[in-house]
């Protein structure tokens, strides 16, 4: 292709306060909560009201500033964006502008290309509007729609990049390392299908080599990664295309037609003095002092990036510190297990414990469609399962079997090998026993493989675990195995 992308994304984000960004409704599931029914006169812009800013809406904005290498303003001001629609009651929303809460950021993302940086140009607060339920016919016949004021003056934080990105990678690359990060500061729960976290994306083309910066246009209501992914992989072509015929391309708010899979002209670009904004006069400007932004760093936590690097230094390879560290309560059950085991069981390495939990656990609550805070097994069970499977006392089948059976009834590994007859059978001299009689029971196969079928070895391994109930240790089993054969081939030469 001779185009390639640039991209700066925008990116809104409920947080998951107590309360709305200006008065005391509650914030809550816009798609499950009966609508209108935590909505007050402030939040549906009732004539006289005042709004009071939520202090938790802003330590969160100032986390999330913190996280991404943020400066944060010690004076913000709040002003008001003058636009109508049907789910903005006050005819303006609430929102910073000219002095937003932090500036001049930066978000190291992997792409095919390596490492990469995003520069975050912003990070400021707002109030989210309320919501329309559109119906396509009632009982007359009309078309209408219904407002909901719910998510009316849900604290939302907006962060919008530089024009940084240069491939729909790396689109991807930073829209989930940012879901991750304001997943494992907890001030957003994340959930895309709950629209959440919202994405618009300004694109334009640029031939390769140039670094000119050509007009963009705007996509908005882009609600999934999806969504996203394919929004701009759309945009990305027709604009090119619209170059190679020697054309131009028009600055334009378009939206995301799902359905139909292409963007669509909602309006010529709008300009911000459209908007007419002007400092909220009900709000006194935001002071943030060094203090108050010390102590939210303080309790900002271990961040994915510094996981990663942690679980590498223990030995893992990039790919499984990467999906250990990817999700916060993954990584947090991960650390528990690693304390739970270390010191009492060397056995229990964070090599072993990545692969039980990264293979065998993540395979049981895939099939099972729970996640990992809703499991049974507690850290101290898994250190108890792994112990027995790596110091030989059951061997590897016999541990998956019992993990799923505490998977299920989340009973102790000791318990179900118990309950099972489960322990491992090294006893050699009892192996040697089986082999006897299986070979005596299948003078056939014996021959067959003397004349040289050696597939014939695995079938005869196979009969002798399944005689011992699949419990002998398979190396022991294999070793018995191998001298008696060799033993008959040698005799027989002879
Ligand atoms: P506004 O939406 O207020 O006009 P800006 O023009 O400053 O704001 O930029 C909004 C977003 O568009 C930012 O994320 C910025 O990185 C991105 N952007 C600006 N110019 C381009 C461009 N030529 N191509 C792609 N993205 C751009
Ligand atoms: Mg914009
Ligand atoms: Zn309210």
């Amino acid at each position: 292709m001779r185009y390639k992308p640039v991209v700066g994304l925008e990116v809104h984000a409920e947080l998951q306060t107590k309360s709305k960004i200006f008065c005391g409704c509650r914030v809550v599931n816009s798609t499950e909560a009966e609508p209108n029914r935590f909505i007050c006169p402030v939040c549906t812009g009732m004539p006289g009201t005042l709004p009071v800013i939520n202090k938790r809406a802003v330590d969160f904005g100032i986390m999330v500033a913190l996280a991404l290498n943020c400066d944060v303003n010690p004076i913000s001001i709040f002003a008001r964006k003058n636009y109508f629609y049907p789910d903005l009651p006050k005819g303006y929303q609430i929102s910073q502008y000219a002095t937003p809460l932090a500036i001049k950021g930066s978000l190291q993302i992997d792409s095919l290309n390596g490492k990469r940086m995003v520069r975050i140009r912003r990070v400021h607060l707002e109030e989210d509007t309320g919501k329309l339920l559109h119906h396509d016919s009632t009982e007359s016949g009309q078309p209408t729609s219904l407002v909901d004021f719910n998510r009316s003056g849900v604290p939302l934080l907006e962060i919008v990049t530089e024009p940084d990105m240069q491939s729909v990678d790396e689109v991807e690359s930073y829209a989930k390392k940012l879901h991750t990060i304001l997943r494992y500061l907890d001030v957003s729960s994340g959930d895309m299908e709950k629209g959440v976290i919202r994405f618009e994306a300004n694109v334009s083309v640029r031939e390769i080599g140039s670094d000119t910066l050509n007009t963009r246009t705007e996509i908005k209501n882009l609600n999934s990664f999806k969504a996203l992914l394919r929004g701009v992989t759309y945009e990305v072509k027709r604009q090119s295309d619209i170059y190679a015929a020697g054309n131009t391309v028009k600055q334009q708010t378009l939206g995301w037609d799902e359905k139909r899979s292409e963007t669509v002209p909602q309006r010529s670009k709008e300009h911000s003095h459209d908007y007419r904004y002007f400092p909220e006069p009900d709000l006194p400007p935001l002071k943030i002092t060094p203090e108050w932004v010390d102590d939210i760093q303080s309790q900002i936590p271990e961040l994915p990036d510094a996981k990663q690097a942690r679980y590498e230094a223990l030995g893992l390879n990039d790919y499984d510190a990467g999906v250990l560290a990817a999700d916060r309560t993954v990584a947090e059950y991960f650390d528990q297990v690693l304390d739970a085991g270390s010191g009492s069981f060397p056995s229990v390495t964070a090599k072993s414990v990545a692969n039980w939990i990264t293979t065998q656990l993540f395979g049981l609550m895939n099939a099972n469609g729970i996640s990992i805070d809703e499991i049974r097994v507690i850290p101290a069970q898994l250190v108890e399962l792994i112990d027995l499977v790596e110091s030989g006392r059951i061997n590897a089948s016999s541990g998956k079997l019992v993990l799923s059976e505490m998977f299920e009834n989340g009973k102790s590994a000791t318990d179900i090998v118990k309950t099972k007859g489960l322990s491992q059978i090294s006893d050699e001299s009892l192996i040697a026993e089986v082999m006897r009689q299986v070979l005596d029971q299948n003078p056939k196969q014996v021959a067959q493989y003397l004349g040289g079928k050696e597939s014939v070895g695995k079938w005869l391994f196979g009969q002798m675990m399944a005689k011992t109930g699949g419990k002998a240790t398979p190396s022991v089993v294999q070793r018995v195995l191998d001298a008696a054969l060799a033993e008959i081939k040698s005799d027989r030469d002879n």
